[in-house]
């Protein structure tokens, strides 16, 4: 979209036009000589107008500013205004070009910005360092960093020590430090010493080059008042053009005036005509919000995302994984009639297959080789556990519900630990508990939402009641709903919805692959952790690169401010052009004056648009004040 064609030889045009406009000035010829003069010199700027102009009146008899620009020089020609004419023409040009390099390097500059991907790398091949493009390197290859490059691909480090600077991932500023076996992030620079990395993920596939992607995507999915001003930018040019013909002849032939003032007063009207400026300027700011947002370890997937997020009265996150770590440690095991070393190893054959958090934390538990081919007819009920086949027995684990559903009685335990219950042969075996923590930054994410004045959180859980309380009353959560099924949060998330006030907006974060459908409902759907899966990453409408849940209000206040930038240009478009449509009408700005101030107006709202690429909100300002005097 923000891609323009090279003017160079629009500005060579420009600059042969304005010697012939200064020739016709200044050189005292024949009348007839300094009209022609003139009238090449609108043909010399404008010629590619004329042509599109006149071909596009043919074909699809469509009525666009540069065809008013056409005629406002034709008319200014025949009222012998040629000099006006040629001027309206060169300054349009002018302006149009200067307002395109504006808006070309703005763009450049948040493209170049975003685009973290080395030119080359240096791929190790039987033991020689050998520079190569990055797209020619396949998993599997090991590359070279050295000290002060970044990384192009993702992989895993096999030799060397380094700390990595990964705030363009993420926006920490905080050193990783890697060595051997760390996985690493393209997108990463390598800070101290050099790192020898087995690729992981072929170039298209990094996470760099998703990021580029998505928010390349994002350029096509229009926000709101995008398209409102797209539609007011399509009635405004007609409507200027009708009411330069009533000022033009309606109001000389009726009133009996001079007809040639009038229709330069007109004239006025229609070198006002194009809106284009102006739209392009509201692109231009969700852009630069976005490209702001990726600095942060923040993408947004499309311009309405900003605008939608920016009106967020309510946040509904998730528990495990997106609150706390996911990762379960077994606090106690209780077996009835076995071993618990035995049960905690059927627990983990029951597990084997699972993607729970739960299953793979008691795999990583049990601690032991499992074989594979013992196992058999593996099942998993979503949101509640799962069930094996093994050596002729069934091996069910899973929660209270499951058991309940199956007929099985565990023994209830009505601590704040999830638990998971076995049963052999659908008769009650034990019950593993297990906890995972908190990530540092959910007590965080919590309180600066408060701080930007969104006070309605909730917290959605699978687990149980004791399990939801205990983590709802450390972040200071006072509504969550426990023990929900994948459809309960579904249905509990649509109730939310349907409560909400006409234009409110609900945020729900979550980060595990079955959230998919509920990321989807919610107005914004925010992954947490990058890209975990890809049904959570197509699913999402944000993507908070970090595992830090606290981006979701620096990413409502982000939005909040891109969409202060376009409102303002929105005002400051309406505003101007009125200002300079009120006093062209009445005579008090003449044809080439109207002219100037519009293409300097333009200018000021195209550079206002680049603000929303800062981040310094006022209210991220309040959010860091808050910490900073918890801390003294
Ligand atoms: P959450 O809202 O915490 O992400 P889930 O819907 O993923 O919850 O899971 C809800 C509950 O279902 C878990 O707390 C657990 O009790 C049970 N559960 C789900 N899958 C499994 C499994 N593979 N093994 C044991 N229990 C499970
Ligand atoms: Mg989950």
């Amino acid at each position: 979209m923000l891609t323009l064609p090279p003017d160079l030889l629009v500005s060579i045009c420009i600059i042969v036009a304005a010697l012939f406009y200064a020739a016709g000035l200044f050189i005292p010829v024949a009348p007839w000589l300094k009209t022609f003069i003139f009238a090449s010199c609108v043909v010399i700027t404008g010629y590619d107008i004329l042509i599109d102009t006149v071909t596009k009146l043919i074909r699809e008899s469509e009525f666009n500013a540069g065809l008013l620009i056409v005629i406002t020089a034709a008319v200014a020609f025949a009222i012998d205004k040629g000099a006006e004419g040629a001027a309206v023409m060169l300054i349009f040009r002018l302006g149009e070009l200067a307002c395109n390099k504006l808006v070309r390097r703005s763009a450049n500059d948040i493209e170049r910005f975003m685009d973290l991907r080395p030119e080359a790398v240096n791929a190790v091949i039987n033991g020689a360092i050998v520079q190569m493009a990055p797209g020619k390197i396949n998993v599997g290859d090991v590359i070279s960093v050295s000290p002060g490059e970044r990384i192009a691909l993702d992989g895993v480090v096999i030799s060397g020590e380094s700390e990595l600077d990964t705030s363009a991932l993420n926006g920490k500023a905080a050193q990783l430090s890697v060595t051997a076996g760390s996985k690493v992030l393209s997108g990463s620079v390598n800070l101290k010493d050099a790192l020898n990395i087995r690729v992981t993920s072929d170039f298209d596939n990094s996470t760099v080059s998703q990021i580029l992607e998505l928010v390349k995507e994002a350029e096509n999915r229009k926000a709101a008042p995008e398209k409102k001003i797209g539609k007011i930018a399509r009635l405004y040019t007609p409507a200027v053009a009708a009411a330069a013909l009533i000022i033009g002849i309606l109001v000389p032939v009726i009133g009996g005036m001079p007809i040639n003032l009038w229709l330069q007063r007109a004239l006025g009207l229609l070198v006002l005509a194009s809106p284009a400026a102006y739209v392009i300027s509201v692109s231009l700011t969700y852009f630069a919000g976005s490209g702001g947002a990726s600095k942060k370890g923040i993408i947004f997937k499309g311009a309405d995302v900003i605008d939608t997020i920016s009106r967020t009265t309510s946040v509904v996150f998730d528990k495990t994984g997106t609150l706390t770590d996911g990762i379960y440690r077994v606090v106690d095991v209780s077996a009835l009639g076995l071993p618990e070393n035995r049960l905690l190893m059927l627990a983990a054959y029951a597990e084997l297959f699972s993607d729970h958090p739960i299953a793979r934390s008691i795999v990583a538990a049990a601690d032991i080789m499992l074989d594979i081919t013992k196992v058999s007819d593996f099942r998993e009920y979503p949101g509640k556990g799962t069930e094996i086949e093994i050596g002729g027995n069934s091996v069910t684990a899973g929660n209270a519900l499951l058991m309940e559903e199956l007929g099985v009685r565990p023994d209830i335990s009505q601590v704040e630990y999830s638990a998971v219950y076995i049963a052999v042969n659908r008769q009650y075996a034990g019950r593993i508990l297990l906890r995972d923590t908190l990530k540092p930054d959910s007590v965080k994410a919590v309180k600066d939402l408060h701080i930007i004045g969104i006070d309605r959180i909730v917290l959605f859980t699978g687990d149980k009641k004791e399990v939801a309380a205990d983590v709802a009353g450390q972040l200071g959560i006072k509504e969550f709903y426990a023990e929900c099924l994948p459809e309960d949060k579904f249905s509990r998330l649509k109730g939310l919805l349907d409560m909400q006030l006409k234009g409110d907006k609900l945020i729900f974060a979550g980060n595990g692959a079955d959230d998919a459908p509920i990321l989807k409902m919610a107005d914004v759907g925010i992954a947490v952790g990058g890209f975990t899966s890809n049904e959570t990453t197509d699913a999402a409408d944000m993507i908070i690169m970090t595992d830090e849940a606290s981006k979701i209000a620096t990413a409502v206040t982000l939005a909040r401010n891109t969409d202060k930038v376009v409102r303002q240009n929105i005002m400051l478009a309406i505003g101007l052009k009125s200002l300079i449509l009120l006093l062209a009408a009445f005579g008090l700005a003449s044809m080439w004056m109207a002219a100037l101030a519009d293409a300097v107006f333009a200018l000021i709202v195209m550079m206002n648009a680049k603000r929303a690429f800062g981040i310094k909100g006022r209210d991220i300002r309040e959010i860091r004040q808050h910490n900073n005097d918890d801390e003294d």
